[in-house]
């Protein structure tokens, strides 16, 4: 009998689902498990009511979805924004299922979120949104069971009022429930780092399995923010050499080198964080997207989705495509950069360096023992390589691109948990 495949009028859950069933199909996945790894394990939705600072009550919209705990805990962050929606969160929650099952942690995916602007409101607000919140999904979250982290408008202050607030309502610490804490409370050394210093990772060990030196590459980086400013320094550190980098406020071109040390400290001065001002002899500024068809080696998009898409993906010249950021190329800008011979590491391998992160943040957390910034570091670099191999191996083996390989292993390695602990529950 042939199953009865889910589509959604959400493009991101719509795309989400075509692409499993695509890799399931591609894989021979019995029926019973694409059906049960089509679904999510529990969708909540919560309404979360506000005292505002003049009064008067606001009722907000939140959610959690599990897609999936068949390997540990579900993991995946917490947003604020007027766009979340359920389905958008049970997309996210189904990537994050790849995404942990890819990195070789110990997490199923999930996501949620708050439908709302946290810029309308005032901190006091925030705070008070972010508690009830807590307190409406206690139930569901746990150690053991749902971890979230920080997404889109949430960070370290949001982490502590949620730890802080379950906490409470359970009369003891908790303060492996949530990732993304800042350093002083029971946060983790390297976090900031890890997603750019894995998509460095990516880049370099792409090069070696095409017999490329990383000494001398030429690299560009769309995206001089967190991703792209840890990714451009570990290149560079590697013997790599940044040629250009950007941000919203254009491209910076130096055909013999940018100090990338220098644009770092520049950057981290400046009021706004930008590059705009930044000067280097040698050096010209281009418009923002031409970076992305400069005559380099290695191009790692860390800024948006779709910047490499069908319009534009013939014009790029790079043989080497990391995706720093999430979805940067479009399946159409994938197509013509498959004819063009280019190698694209997908984004759920290439930045799974974040996840990883947070994963040591919970290690340390259960432990009570907090690992030095050396020895984060050499843990994730060893399991970033590790990752990528598998992935290249699957790739070579089976004579399959690399993104439709990491789909292919992360699902694998769910769909035989799941077939280990059966099917009940
Ligand atoms: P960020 O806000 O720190 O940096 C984004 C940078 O991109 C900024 O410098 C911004 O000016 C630049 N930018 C925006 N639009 C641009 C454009 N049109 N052209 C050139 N530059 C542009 O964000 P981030 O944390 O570095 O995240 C970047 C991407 O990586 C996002 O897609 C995010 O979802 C993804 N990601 C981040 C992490 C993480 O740990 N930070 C983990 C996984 C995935």
């Amino acid at each position: 009998m042939a199953i009865q495949k889910r589509t959604s009028t959400n493009v991101l859950l719509d795309t989400a689902l075509r692409n499993f069933y695509a890799a399931a199909e591609e894989m021979r996945l019995d029926e019973g498990l694409v059906e049960i790894l089509s679904h999510s394990e529990r969708r909540t939705c919560v309404s979360i009511p506000v005292e505002m600072d003049d009064g008067s009550v606001k009722v907000f919209d939140g959610y959690r979805v599990q897609h999936s705990t068949a390997l540990g805990p579900s993991k995946g962050g917490i947003r604020f924004h007027p766009d979340v929606c359920l389905d958008e969160c049970e997309a996210l929650a189904m990537m994050m299922t790849w995404k942990c099952s890819l990195a070789g942690i110990p997490y199923g995916g999930g996501k949620g979120g708050v439908s709302f602007n946290p810029l309308d409101y005032s901190q006091k607000e925030r705070e008070r949104l972010t508690r009830t919140f807590a307190a409406r999904i206690e139930p569901v979250v746990g150690t053991w069971t749902d971890v979230p982290a920080p997404d889109v408008n949430t960070g370290g202050p949001e982490m502590i009022w949620f730890m802080d607030t379950i906490s409470k309502m359970r009369n003891q610490l908790e303060p492996a429930i949530f990732t993304g804490k800042p350093i002083s409370l029971w946060g983790s050394k390297g976090r900031t780092a890890a997603t750019g210093l894995g998509v460095a990772t990516c880049a370099m060990e792409a090069l070696k399995v095409s017999g490329k030196p990383v000494e001398g590459a030429t690299v560009a980086v769309q995206g001089f923010g967190n991703v792209g400013t840890y990714a451009a320094l570990t290149m560079v550190k590697a013997g790599a050499k940044v040629v250009a980098i950007s941000d919203i406020t254009g491209a910076y071109y130096c055909p013999a080198g940018l100090d990338i040390q220098k644009c770092f400290d520049f950057v981290s001065s400046h009021p706004k964080k930008l590059l705009e001002g930044y000067q280097q002899e040698g050096m010209q500024k281009l418009a923002g997207e031409d970076l992305l068809f400069l005559p380099v080696d290695v191009l790692l998009p860390c800024a948006l989705e779709g910047a490499i898409n069908g319009k534009n993906a013939d014009k790029v010249q790079a043989k080497f495509i990391i995706e720093g950021a999430n979805g940067p190329v479009t399946p159409e800008g994938d197509a013509v950069l498959d004819k063009k011979g280019a190698l694209v590491v997908p984004d759920f391998l290439a930045n799974s360096g974040g996840v990883i992160g947070s994963y040591f943040e919970w290690c340390q957390n259960l432990g009570g023992f907090f690992w030095s910034e050396e020895e984060y570091n050499d843990r994730l670099l060893r399991i970033m390589r590790d990752n990528f191999h598998r992935v290249w191996d699957y790739s070579t083996a089976n004579s399959v691109k690399m993104r439709r390989a990491a789909f292919m292993v992360a699902i694998k390695r769910v769909a035989d948990a799941v077939r280990m602990r059966g099917v009940f529950l």
